[in-house]
């Protein structure tokens, strides 16, 4: 589906930005699965956002499943987050010291996580997880971390190891430049892996700083836990002194009020957040037990810092973003647009004959180019991707823009209606129909 947008520049602007992009930035891009490696072809410029629908270089509209990869829960653009962000602009962009916006957005955090008693804002995933972690470690004394292969808890060093999503893509579990020494304290085991749990806590559960886990897996596409691996997550913790983090920096505000931890009814020690609490500007955040984040500097002897962390105009954007998505019922309509989305494409496959399915817990989803939803990192790795990549594709090309990997989870914000939803369905019937 395209349209003319009178700002459009001439066909080929898209083309024409890349190849210029990757004269001066590696792979013209600024995170690495944004360059279309793994689906082929050239990433695409957007020029504007507006509720569920974006609009690239060359003036093609799209609707919108990526959501900024996740913060964008309202929508592009909401009148309410843009006003929050202008009225605090206006204000001062940022003082590098305390304001009372960082205050409502910690109180508020604290209210709807259930283990949260103390929280610290951070400018992006990467660094709530990598500080988590330096925490877990200096209050506990111990070095091992425990993390699940294919889940991404950003690029830290230590957690780079069999990560999911951008790093999957590649098919390099790990990276360069990250010495031998700097992860040899981090165990990887399998997601939904009780046994391996068992067997691993029983060795060296001692010795275990932190267990790290994504309570829904959302960067292997999306799969989700069994209930009772996270449960016996939580018992073998607690019996040998590791803490528990769960990264919810994807599932924060994404899949509930009170994240995956509310949904499961399991209290981790510590969460990290991000994405959806900065409503679409760099705001993360890690918090939970009051004696654990008391060992953070100034008050203890754990060093974390950041000269634009709490920054007032991310903060505003976040605070009237998690406003809006406490309204009543909103999880659940959120929740009913990503059912209706997954359900119809389930359909659509079966009738055209093709292996396929999908799966939506609150506002994200995931499609499998198999016949049912993967419950391991092997049976997502089993899925099929030539045959994702020329759905993505075709999808494209009818204004549908996805995720450009079949390893990442889709997100539906609150501005995806009915109509984008039968649109999609639509396009959906002729890209299965090429399939077929
Ligand atoms: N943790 C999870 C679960 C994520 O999905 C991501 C990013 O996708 C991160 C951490 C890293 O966040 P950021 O990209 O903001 O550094």
């Amino acid at each position: 589906r395209s349209s003319p947008d009178p700002t459009a520049g001439s066909p080929s602007r898209n083309e024409a930005l890349f190849e210029r992009s990757a004269a001066r930035i590696p792979g013209g891009v600024n995170s690495p699965v944004r360059a279309f490696r793994a689906v082929g072809g050239t990433p695409v410029f957007f020029v504007r956002g507006q509720g569920p629908l974006l609009w690239d270089a060359d003036g093609r509209t799209y609707i919108d499943y990526v959501g900024s990869w996740g913060p964008a829960i309202l929508g592009h653009a909401h009148p309410e987050v843009v006003a929050a962000v202008k009225a605090q602009a206006e204000r001062g962009l940022g003082f590098g010291a305390p304001t009372e916006l960082e205050l409502h957005m910690a109180e508020l955090i604290c209210r709807l996580m259930p283990s949260v008693e103390q929280v610290r804002l951070v400018s992006s995933g990467t660094e709530a997880t990598m500080s988590a972690i330096r925490l877990a470690r200096g209050y506990t004394g111990r070095a091992r971390i425990v993390k699940f292969e294919g889940c991404y808890h950003g690029h830290g060093d230590a957690l780079l190891v069999k990560a999911g999503s951008g790093a999957l893509t590649f098919g390099q579990p790990s990276s360069a430049g990250v010495p031998e020494e700097t992860v040899a304290h981090t165990l990887v085991l399998d997601y939904n892996d009780t046994v391996g749990l068992e067997e691993t806590f029983a060795r060296l559960g001692h010795e275990i700083a932190a267990v790290i886990v994504e309570p829904i897996a959302g960067n292997m596409n999306l799969v989700l836990p069994r209930l009772d691996f996270l449960q016996r997550l939580r018992s073998l913790c607690t019996q040998h002194g590791a803490l528990l983090i769960f990264d919810e920096v994807m599932t924060g505000f994404r899949v509930g009020l009170t994240g995956a931890q509310g949904l499961f009814g399991i209290r981790p020690d510590l969460t990290t957040l991000g994405k959806v609490i900065g409503g679409g500007l760099p705001v993360a955040a890690f918090g939970g037990r009051r004696e654990i984040m008391r060992c953070l500097a100034p008050l203890g002897p754990v060093y974390q810092a950041g000269t634009l962390s709490g920054n007032p105009v991310a903060v505003a954007a976040g605070l009237a973003t998690l406003k809006l998505v406490q309204a009543e019922g909103f999880y659940d309509r959120l929740a009913d647009t990503a059912r209706t989305l997954t359900e119809g494409l389930v359909a659509i496959a079966r009738r055209k004959g093709v292996p396929f399915s999908a799966q939506a817990i609150g506002g994200m989803f995931g499609l499998y180019f198999r016949e049912s939803p993967p419950s391991t990192y092997a049976e997502v790795m089993a899925c099929d991707r030539e045959a994702f990549n020329r759905f993505f594709h075709r999808m494209l090309q009818e204004g549908v823009y996805l995720a450009p990997s079949a390893f990442e989870a889709g997100f539906v914000s609150a501005a995806h209606g009915p109509a984008e939803i039968e649109r999609t369905l639509e396009a959906a019937q002729r890209a299965f129909a090429a399939l077929g």
